[in-house]
């Protein structure tokens, strides 16, 4: 009784309030869900999502003609298909779509049917989600790099840099780096308050108060770090993400200033704050294109994580160029990049062999669903971003993880950050 009955899709809402896609799996009467994400700051490499650009009743943004995909052909062609198949199952949809960056039927049609279709698999073996990926036993938590203040694309408030993140590195176990994350978070929040300044949250939980300068939000969270009694760069790491695709003009960048400067200057500014705040990663320290300048990076500072997301978009291909041209040391992971689990756990496994650290991520635009935190640690991932400890589809995934770490009990085991 392992043959797909019915593949069904429905437009729900993400935690920006736009709509995107849930798709539910069938066999008989027993069903498994999964909500497609969706980014603000994507990569111009990133598989297609589509929406209903001339819907003029949802502003362009709904999902119908996609869903409409997946109830007509994907379910046709899926329909009678071994539920345990997903990489032909993934396959088919590849395949039926046939474009380069599934532009046809869209990755957000495509990846909301593989994630439903992975997690109905576990459900009927009877398996947690996590035990149905690249790890068999050994299973290792990821260190959470929590967002904890919000700029750029996903606030108002004019911070060049998008995310600046803590990383809890002497964590014992999940648990225990969510507490340390917590008490930062809480002497953050007071800072803020006593400023006279705004806690409200930006799109992934983190504060968005109006600061228009990165050192000022760095003072403030090195200050936070030290009011809970934490070490920065030893305890508590961090670790930024500056998408600076959307910093960049004419071969220069904005990232520490509002003028555009040289990628010589721009890598000067960064070694001073590395230094000054001891910064333990950076993403997207420049464009998607830009390789040049991420090797130039590569090669002036040691000891930092230097994370591909707009570069990599979760491609095997452009993962292989960047480890050829020596652009990184880690890999963000997004499915909805590369749009099929199948190819998600493919660029995991590469990455990992090439001894890059993986890093599973949410989407800006996020849901209830918690399909990454299980991805973690069904890959050994090395650490997860998902956000804050604000906002219900952020903590969710946080949430999960606690659950995996107890259900794993005495033999869970943290990730080595070093
Ligand atoms: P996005 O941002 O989901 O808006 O693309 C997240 C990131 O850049 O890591
Ligand atoms: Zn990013």
């Amino acid at each position: 009784m392992s043959k797909i009955t019915k593949v069904k899709a429905r437009q729900v809402y993400d935690s920006r309030g736009n709509p995107t896609i849930e798709a539910e799996v069938f066999i008989n009467n027993n069903s498994a869900k999964a909500i497609c994400p969706s980014g603000a700051s994507t990569g111009t490499y990133e598989a297609f999502e589509k929406r209903d650009k001339n819907n003029k009743k949802f502003l362009g943004k709904s999902v119908l003609g996609a869903i409409a995909l997946v109830n007509s052909k994907i379910s046709k062609k899926i329909k009678g298909e071994n539920i345990h198949n997903q990489e032909r199952i993934d396959s088919i949809m590849i395949n039926l779509d046939g474009t380069k960056q599934k532009t046809k039927l869209g990755a957000n049609s495509i990846l909301a049917v593989s994630m439903a279709t992975k997690k109905l698999s576990a459900k009927i073996k009877k398996l947690p989600l996590y035990k149905t990926f690249l790890v068999k036993n050994n299973f290792q938590l990821p260190y959470p790099l929590m967002n904890i203040i919000n700029g750029g694309a996903h606030a108002n408030n004019g911070l060049r840099i998008q995310e600046f993140m803590i990383r809890p590195d002497r964590a014992k176990s999940f648990s225990d780096a969510m507490r340390i994350c917590f008490l930062v978070i809480k002497s953050l929040s007071k800072l803020i308050k006593d400023k006279g300044l705004s806690t409200s949250v930006g799109d992934e939980g983190g504060f968005a108060p109006m600061i228009s300068n990165n050192n000022q939000a760095l003072d403030l969270i090195v200050l936070a770090i030290r009011k809970s009694g934490f070490v920065n760069g030893k305890d508590v790491s961090i670790c930024l993400d500056v998408a600076a695709n959307e910093l960049y003009k004419k071969n220069k960048y904005s990232i520490h200033s509002k003028n555009y400067e040289s990628v010589d200057k721009s890598i000067q500014e960064y070694i001073k704050i590395i230094k000054k705040y001891k910064i333990k990663s950076i993403e997207d320290p420049f464009a998607e294109n830009d390789w040049t300048s991420w090797n130039k990076l590569m090669k002036s500072i040691n000891k930092v994580q230097i994370v591909g997301d707009d570069l990599y978009v979760t491609n095997l291909e452009r993962l292989k160029k960047g480890f050829l041209n020596i652009s990184s040391n880690a890999i963000l992971i997004k499915l909805n990049q590369i749009g099929t689990v199948s190819e998600t756990l493919e660029v995991i496994k590469f990455a990992q062999i090439i001894g890059f650290k993986t890093i599973i991520s949410h989407r800006s635009g996020d849901s209830e669903d918690t399909f990454i935190a299980d991805l973690a640690v069904g890959t050994n991932s090395n650490q997860i971003k998902t956000g804050s400890l604000a906002r219900s589809e952020r903590v969710a995934k946080y949430n999960q993880l606690i659950r995996i770490e107890e259900e794993l009990g005495n033999k869970a085991r943290m990730n080595k950050i070093h």
